[in-house]
This record gives C-alpha cells, structure tokens and sequence, in this order.
C-alpha cells in the first residue's frame, strides 16, 4: 500500500484517539494498542522523511484543547516525556545526552511518574492568578476555577515568592478517591472511568467548579516553567527544595543520583512499592540535574532531551474474591472466572479475572471471600495469581464446581481424567451457542468485522439469528434503528458479511468448530476434498487415511457431519450462498519448500528438468544450477555430472530421486527420514 496513504490513515486514527484520550477523557482503545499505533507511525515516518507531515501527531503534545474552556497560550512550551523500558534504554538516553553536551550530564534526580493530568499554574506575586491545561504543549485551556478548589494547590505562597512564576504539576486522583467515584458513577447509573487517569482528567475539566471540589484531587509538583525574580538556582533538585519552601507540593521521593546504576536501584524500590501507593504512578522520571545541562541540551518537538520516564510493564494488585462463576464455551467447557472486587491494576479497572480450570482454583486454594494477588500484565487476560491466607478471617468458603450449567441447566459433566469438565446440552445451551457466533465470525474463521459479543447478543436478543448460517439471510433493514445502527454501520456490517461469503473453505471449516479442527487440520481438509459436500460423506476410515488427520480427527469431524443438525448448517450456508468448494485448491500447493535451495544433476525417471522445477517453485522453494554452501541438496538422478563431485567436497547432502519426490511431496521433514534411515 501506498506509504503516504498508510501514514494519512494512522494520524486520522491518533488524532482520533487522542481527542478521545485527552479531550474527552474516555478512550477506546488500551494504551499498549495506542502505542503500537504510534509505533508504527514511527517507523514510517522514519523510513518516508519526506512524507513526515508538519502537523503530524509524532511531532506533537497532546491534544488541540477543547472549546469547553478559555484558550491560554503557555509562556514555555509544555511537553511530553520519551520513554525507557528498561535500564539499557536509559542508559543510552544518557550517552544520548553526554554526546549532545560533549560531556559528563553531572548528577540526575529520579522522580515518580504520577499518572495524572499535567497543569501549569502561575502565581504572580505570590498569588494563584491561572491554572490551565497542557493541551497541545503551546495552547491549553484555562481551568484555574477548577484548580482552586484542590485542598492542595495554594492559592498564596509562603516565604518570599518571585513577582512571576509558573510551575507545573500533576493533578491526580488518589486511588480511594477514585474506587468511591467509580462506586457513586455505577449508583446513579453513570459510567465508569476506565481508570484514575482518566478520571483525574475528567474531573480537572469539569464546566462546574463544585464537581471538580467534590473529587478530592491532589497535586505533586516537578518542574518551574517559567520565573521572574527569585533566587539563583543552579539544579533542579534546590529547586524543588525551594518550591517546597514556597508552600508548594514536592514529592518527599524525589531523589539526587549519580549514575544509571543508582536510577536502577530506584526504579526497583519503586516498582516494589509502588502498589502501597495511595495514587497511581507508572514509572519512574529521570532528569538531568543542572539546569544549564538542561538548557543546553533544550528539547525536541514532542519532549525534552534532559528527561526520560521509564515505564514499569506490569503490575499486580490485591482485592477480594467476591465470587466464582463460569463460563461456558463453544465446545460445552466450564471456565471457572473469578469475580472481584473492582480493582486499578495494569492501567485498567478489573473485575473479572480467570481462574482456568477446576483444579487450578484448588490448587492455587483460592476462597470466596479471600484476599487475591491479580495479576494484569500488558494485555494479558487478568489472572488471579494466588490468595494472601494471612489476610484470612475464617470466613471464606471453598468452592466446587457447580452440577448444572448456570445457562441451561443440564448437568455439567467432568469425565474421568479429563481436565475440563462440560455442559451436556449441547448448541441449545444459550452460552455455547453464543461463543460459537464469536467464534465463527472471528478472525481466524469467517472473519466477519464488527461482529462482536455486543453485535451477536443484540442478534440473538432480538430473535434474528438462531445460528451461524442466519448471518448471511440478515436484511439491513432488520438492524436499522438499533441503538448505534444507523445507517454506515449497518452497511458496513453488511459489506463484511457479503466478504465473508467468499472466505477459502479451510477457513469456513474452521469456524464451523469442529473438535481438533484448527488452522492445519482445516487446511488438509481442504485440500485433500475440495469442497464441504465432499467433505461431509468421507467415512472415518478415509478420514483416517490421510496424511496429518490421525483417528480423533477423524472420529471427530466423522462425528460432526453425521450429526443431521450439522448438515442441515452446511445446507443452510450453501443456500446463502457461501463458498462450499475451492476450486482453487489443487494449483497452488502449500508453500513447504521456502528457504530450501536444490540443484539437479543427472535424468530423472518421473519428470524432466522443467517439471522438476516447476514442481520446486511451485512449493516455494529454488532449484538452481551450481552447487555451493547455501545449497540444501543435490538431487543426483542418472548418470550424474561433475556437480556431484563438487557436493561431495563442499559436505553438501546428495538425495537420490525417491527422496527428492518424497521431499516434493511432504517438504523438508522428508530430509530428516532420509537421513535417519541412512
Ligand atoms: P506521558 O504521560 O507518558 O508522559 C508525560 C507526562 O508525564 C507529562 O506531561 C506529565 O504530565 C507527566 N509527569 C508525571 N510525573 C512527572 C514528573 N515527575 N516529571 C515530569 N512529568 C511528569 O506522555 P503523554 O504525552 O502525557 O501521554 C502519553 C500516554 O497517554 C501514553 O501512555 C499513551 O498510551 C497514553 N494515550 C493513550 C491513548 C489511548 O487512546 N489509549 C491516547 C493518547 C495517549
């Protein structure tokens, strides 16, 4: 695809995010996939400098500020911070910076990232005159309403203060806070914020003064912006000591270190400590510690080169086990879930997390009512990692797995010496049927986008579908007028479905979910049928015969087609004219010769030399005419040429014609025999 057009789209989509994020306060989309889409931008821009635009988000802080409030031109320019993940990536930051300066950075000071919304304010003689947003690093928006009513910004400064000055901080929500938020929201039937940062964000830009009071937030301050008057200052460490002076709230962690070594040993202390915190924080700040290091070393169009954050990747939280239900998936098995108390943990609230199996919960002898480690790392599931027994009250209750299925009440099954127990019902249990639809439209089956959960539980509420065939019969007419159905949308859907008709028939078989049948399996399937008609009356036995599908395969999908309901299915998606048959199949082989290098000396029986390499490259691999190191075989068929002599003395492998067909036939693992019967 066209770079140009590649980059237009990821900064339609940033702005789009960022607006959410920063403007709205409730994002779609998890941070970690926001990043990537930054990344990406990234590496474009890197690889296209010419199509790197002016206005580009990559380039830029923020987000434009919104017209809720008045617009406030920041006298510096606020910023945002590059990241480190690790000690080696601060440690290059910092020969980054000692190679810009063309000496030693001196000292550097390690701070909390509080994770919260970054303001400035300015006090002139002393006195709190304008707090504003950091919008898009040059224009925020004014909120100095808002900001008064935080117990602790001060509205006059202590001591002897400079005649104009302007600090920055993050105004955050402290976590107890933000559960008792989240709590009123859900009372009053509001949504929730996704997490503190959020809604630190969502309560600082509030049009009334007296929400913003009723949050409770909190201020940490880490930086002057701006100063006329005042003393002297030399490091950004005597400043902060000297903004404390003034009344301000300076983080007592805030700490002067000397080398990487020492960040390392703070990062960890923190990262220990980290979930004792009464507030949030995601990392760890690193700055140069002079301040006419700093100015030298001044900044890029998005963050400052004398400062890193070094981001921590996971996290782990403790809250209650309210409960233990299951789930029910496509194929009947029964998923113990934990349900528990909602909990900040990884960068999002967590009420659900999983528990895996029935023997998992006892082994980890995790109780209803006990205290729990979860567990949110990335975009990892949530897991429950353990119980904390010291925080036991001798009220927790063990549980079992219940006998009936919560969804359609046949009995749940666990046979001898299977790990999984299951629901007996079959597809009329409400909550396979449902996983099946999710499955069947995903990814990896018929790929039908914007068919989630919400999608499929809206379809099968309201009685339009009963299965997967029902899919492609859907009038547009029957979803216009749902909430978030309009028109686009709809039509969307409906292109999507109309794609999804013509998906190869492995994919098809895939999402039929057939037990054993994933990717592979589906794709021999394929192959070897052509077509589900010819598919659905293979016997066991012919199953069973072919390469890669061992009995339980077999027994499996024989199992499925025997099953009238099951060919009914088939009928029915042939009827809405889905592809059953891949007359494509049998002209392009699986590519199972890539990387693998051939040279041929001597006749062959079973073809001539175009065929031989017709059948080579076909599968993806090269037949080539001289014999060197790289070379993967020499297939030596009648009266051989000097070739062979040459594999000889290079060590090359030299195959003889039956190999080479086999190797024609199953790729490369037709080597390995070769050689274990040699
Ligand atoms: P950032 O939050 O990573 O770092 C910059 C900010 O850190 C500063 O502006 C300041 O407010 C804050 N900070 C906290 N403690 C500090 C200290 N001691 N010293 C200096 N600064 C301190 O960068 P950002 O540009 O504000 O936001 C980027 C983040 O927002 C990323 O994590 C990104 O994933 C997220 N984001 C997510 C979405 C989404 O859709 N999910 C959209 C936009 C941004």
């Amino acid at each position: 695809m066209d770079p140009a057009v590649l980059i237009a789209d990821l900064i339609a989509d940033i702005r789009y995010h960022d607006h959410r994020y920063y403007v709205l306060a409730d994002p779609e989309l998890p941070d970690g996939d926001y990043d990537d889409l930054r990344h990406r931008l990234l590496e474009l821009e890197e690889a296209h400098p010419d199509l790197v635009a002016a206005d580009s988000p990559s380039r830029r802080i923020g987000a434009p500020p919104s017209d809720l409030f008045a617009p406030v031109t920041h006298r510096e320019r606020m910023f945002s911070l590059d990241n480190a993940e690790s000690p080696a990536e601060v440690a290059e930051w910092l020969a980054r910076a000692e190679r810009h300066l063309d000496r030693s950075a001196g000292s550097l000071v390690c701070e909390l990232k509080i994770d919260g919304l970054a303001v400035s304010l300015t006090y002139e003689q002393g006195v709190l005159t304008r707090a504003a947003t950091r919008g898009d690093g040059m224009t925020g928006e004014d909120i100095t309403g808002n900001v008064r009513t935080i117990a602790s910004v001060p509205l006059r400064l202590l001591g002897d203060p400079p005649a104009y000055m302007e600090v920055r901080g993050e105004v955050y929500l402290p976590l107890d806070e933000f559960d008792r938020l989240n709590a009123r929201q859900a009372e009053a039937g509001d949504r929730l914020y996704a997490n503190a940062r959020n809604a630190s964000a969502g309560s600082v830009r509030q049009k009334d003064p007296a929400v913003t009071a009723s949050r409770n937030l909190a201020i940490w301050i880490y930086q002057v912006g701006y100063l006329e008057g005042g003393p002297a200052l030399a490091t950004h460490f005597e400043t902060m000591e000297w903004l404390r002076g003034l009344g301000l709230r300076v983080h007592p962690g805030t700490e002067n270190v000397t080398d990487v070594a020492a960040v390392t040993g703070y990062v960890e202390r923190v990262r220990a400590e980290r979930n004792d915190l009464p507030y949030q924080t995601d990392g760890v700040v690193i700055k140069v510690n002079g301040l006419a290091e700093q100015a030298e070393l001044g900044s890029t169009a998005r963050a400052p080169r004398w400062a890193i954050a070094y981001k921590f990747p996971a996290e782990e939280r403790i809250t209650r086990l309210l409960g233990i239900e299951i789930n029910v998936g496509r194929t009947g098995a029964a998923t113990p879930f934990a349900v528990l108390q909602p909990v900040f943990v990884g960068g999002a609230n967590v009420e659900r997390a999983t528990l895996h199996n029935e023997d998992e919960v006892h082994r980890k002898d995790v109780r209803v009512g006990d205290q729990v480690v979860v567990r949110r790392a990335g975009d990892v599931i949530p897991e429950v990692v353990g119980p904390v027994p010291s925080r036991r009250t001798g009220e927790e209750k063990k549980w079992s797995m219940p006998s009936r299925c919560p969804f359609c009440e046949a009995p749940i099954v666990r046979p001898e010496g299977e790990k999984v127990a299951r629901c007996t019902r079959g597809l009329a249990c409400p909550s396979r049927l449902r996983e099946w639809l999710f499955h069947f439209t995903a990814r990896g089956g018929m790929d039908i986008e914007g068919m989630g959960y919400k999608t499929i539980d809206l379809l099968l509420s309201e009685g339009l579908i009963t299965g997967p065939a029902d899919i492609f019969f859907l009038q547009p007419d029957a979803l216009l007028g749902f909430e978030g159905w309009g028109e686009i949308s709809v039509n969307n859907l409906m292109k999507a479905i109309e794609t999804a008709r013509d998906r190869p028939i492995g994919r098809l078989l895939v999402s039929l979910g057939i037990r054993h049948v994933g990717g592979t399996v589906a794709r021999i399937l394929a192959r070897e049928f052509g077509s589900l008609e010819a598919l659905q009356d293979a016997d066991e036995d012919t199953l069973a015969a072919i390469e890669g599908i061992g009995p339980v395969i077999a027994e499996s999908v024989a199992g499925w087609f025997a099953e009238q309901d099951n060919r009914n299915l088939v009928r029915r998606l042939g009827e809405a004219k889905v592809r059953l048959s891949d007359p494509d199949w049998g002209q392009g082989p699986e590519k199972t010769l890539q990387g693998v290098r051939l040279v041929l000396t001597g006749g062959l029986e079973s073809m001539n030399r175009n065929g031989a390499r017709a059948a080579v490259e076909e599968r993806g691999g090269k037949l080539v005419s001289s014999v060197s190191k790289k070379t993967t075989a020499l297939v030596a068929g009648a009266s051989p040429g000097s070739k062979l002599a040459k594999a000889e003395s290079l060590g090359v492998r030299v195959i003889d014609e039956g190999t080479f067909l086999r190797l024609i036939e199953h790729g490369p693992s037709a080597l390995d025999e070769a050689s274990m019967l040699s």
